[in-house]
């Protein structure tokens, strides 16, 4: 009886320690296989901090492409949650590496999904991100803005569109956050930085230092 539930056994403890690559299914490392771990580093950047400039400073991981762009749709639209830690722990890395010259202790803030999308994708891809980079990097992650406007998807607009879509979405709700805390946003993807930059404003509005947003990818 035993003996011949053994392989069964074998084959279902297999699958849990060792899951197949969300990419290709071929058996994974650690989340993705080797070949689409290399595949998704050759995507990366040299230097992380080349766009650390301007009024919004932006910090991003790798280029919006290949590979990078088709694993961040199986984390968004297939639930493969698992992908964030990978990636939080990779931009953490870089931004350990890199990290501009920040003089406080950083409090890091998600860009939120409005409850309704949360409710129905059952998690927020930035969320995820910035735990797993706050479990590297010990900066303290906060959750006091909302999205309290429900908005269509960015990239359905045009550009000018998309400033006017997010404009007024974004509310601070029970926030502890001191007046002089510095802040670091983290989102996915950065494209036109829009979405960004509302809530930017918002944080500043509230006297909030935002130095600046980290993402995995931008375009
Ligand atoms: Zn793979």
């Amino acid at each position: 009886m035993f003996n011949s539930l053994q392989p069964l056994l074998n084959r279902a403890l297999n699958l849990f320690l060792k899951p197949n690559c969300p990419l290709c299914n071929r058996t994974a490392e650690h989340i993705f296989c080797r070949y689409c771990q290399r595949q998704i580093q050759d995507c990366q950047l040299a230097r992380p901090d080349r766009y650390w400039q301007g009024d919004l400073p932006l910090f991003a991981w790798g280029k919006y492409q290949g590979s990078i762009k088709q694993s961040i749709a199986k984390f968004k639209y297939d639930g493969h949650r698992s992908i964030s830690n990978v990636y939080g722990e990779w931009l953490a890395e870089s931004w350990q590496k890199f990290t501009p010259p920040i003089p406080t202790k950083l409090t890091v803030i998600p860009i939120p999904l409005h409850a309704e999308k949360m409710a129905s994708r059952g998690f927020n891809q930035a969320e995820l991100i910035a735990r797993s980079f706050c479990q590297v990097t010990g900066a303290k992650l906060d959750l006091s803005l909302q999205r309290t406007r429900s908005t269509i998807a960015q990239f359905k607009l045009s550009k000018s569109a998309r400033q006017e879509n997010v404009a007024g979405a974004f509310t601070l709700i029970n926030s502890h956050l001191q007046p002089d805390s510095t802040v670091l946003l983290i989102d996915d993807i950065y494209t036109t930085g829009a979405t960004v930059r509302s809530v930017a404003s918002v944080l500043r509005s509230h006297q909030v230092n935002v130095c600046g947003v980290a993402v995995i990818a931008t375009g």
